[in-house]
């Protein structure tokens, strides 16, 4: 392991938040780290490969919806980096059965769920993509964004999810409206390629961008109401779902009705997928904007994530080497 990004959902599934987390917790599911040892089997890397793990280590591979390359809605239920079950034998785990995730010092994959970093990419920086990249990769290209026919792409929250949808959404072309309850984040959102600012708490600022935005990537982390994006949205829109928030929404279906609008979920992407989202990360020189942090200042970093909310849009990574090499870090 070099390298492992800190997603909100390792606070959400740390702080049990979704009521499923199996202690001892292992967080961390964007894994950056260079090939030292392989099976005798293995062919789809070598050692010395910079290789990458996000959030899936195992799936049934059998179903139809893994074998149309969506591993990541295995019909019979995928395997998560951390917290997972051990169920198709494909994955080491501890005596409880559980999956530990990437704040570690080495990790042990089958060959499938590791993706090769592609030349170019600075390492340092290539870990969210395994997370926060491809979970707004993929339903820009479910939802028509990369057939080159320009869009209006909608991002909710400016944090590790939303600046690399803003990032992305550009590159292939789109406009892109960021769409933040933060007024302070308007210029770091143009600097990465935002066309036009929302403020979602200021009336005002939402009518102006009223019926833009043909797909809306909401990135929000905590209790919100979708209602409140829906105008923001072009006729036959959609805007789909990202955070793990686990409290209910109330909606009325009449401007679903009425305008053909719909909302929709969408959950991180397949293998295939994000070694895409990768290597186009790669071509267009697309890097998260991260902070480099040490494993002992974990505990800061989530409570910067759960606290008032990521105020610059960054990354929090963990440099693995320079944390084992730090004497001062003992861990527990
Ligand atoms: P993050 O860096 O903490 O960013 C979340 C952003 O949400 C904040 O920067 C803030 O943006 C906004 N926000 C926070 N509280 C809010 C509130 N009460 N109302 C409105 N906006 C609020 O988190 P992240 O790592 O990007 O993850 C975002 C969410 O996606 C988490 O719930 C995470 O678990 C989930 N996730 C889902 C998938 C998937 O496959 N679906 C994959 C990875 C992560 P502004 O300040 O700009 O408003
Ligand atoms: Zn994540």
């Amino acid at each position: 392991m070099l390298y492992c990004g800190v997603c909100h959902s390792d606070c959400h599934v740390g702080l049990n938040d979704l009521h499923s987390t199996k202690y001892p917790f292992v967080g961390g599911h964007e894994l950056l780290g260079k090939v030292v040892e392989v099976g005798a089997k293995v062919t789809k890397h070598k050692v010395g490969d910079h290789v990458g793990v996000g959030c899936i280590v195992d799936a049934c591979l059998d179903c139809p919806t893994c074998k149309d390359g969506d591993e990541n809605y295995c019909m019979k239920g995928l395997t998560g980096t951390y917290n997972g079950t051990r169920k198709y034998g494909r994955v080491a785990g501890n005596q409880e059965n559980n999956t530990w995730g990437g704040y570690s010092g080495s990790h042990v994959v089958n060959e499938h769920f590791a993706i090769k970093i592609p030349e170019g990419l600075p390492l340092e920086k290539a870990a969210p993509i395994l997370c926060a990249g491809i979970t707004l990769y993929d339903p820009i290209k479910h939802w028509g964004g990369c057939e080159g026919k320009k869009m209006t792409i909608g991002i909710v929250g400016l944090g590790g999810l939303g600046t690399m949808g803003v990032k992305i959404a550009r590159a292939l072309g789109h406009d892109v409206v960021a769409i933040s309850t933060s007024a302070k984040k308007e210029a770091m959102a143009k600097e990465k390629g935002a066309t036009h600012f929302v403020v979602s708490t200021d009336p005002e600022s939402v009518k102006k961008m009223e019926w833009t935005c043909d797909l809306i990537l909401n990135t929000v982390s905590a209790k919100h109401d979708v209602n409140a994006y829906l105008p923001l949205l072009n006729k036959s829109g959609t805007i789909v779902q990202l955070g793990l928030v686990t409290e209910t929404h109330t909606i009325s279906q009449l401007p679903l009705v009425f305008h053909r609008k719909a909302i929709a979920g969408s959950c991180i992407g397949g293998i295939a997928n994000t070694q895409e989202c990768l290597d186009l990360c790669a071509k267009h020189n697309i890097t998260p904007d991260c902070q480099m942090i040490e494993a002992n200042q974990i505990d800061w970093a989530w409570e910067q994530l759960t606290g008032s909310g990521n105020a610059d849009g960054i990354r929090y990574v963990i440099d693995i080497k320079k944390s084992l090499a730090n004497e001062s870090f003992v861990p527990k």
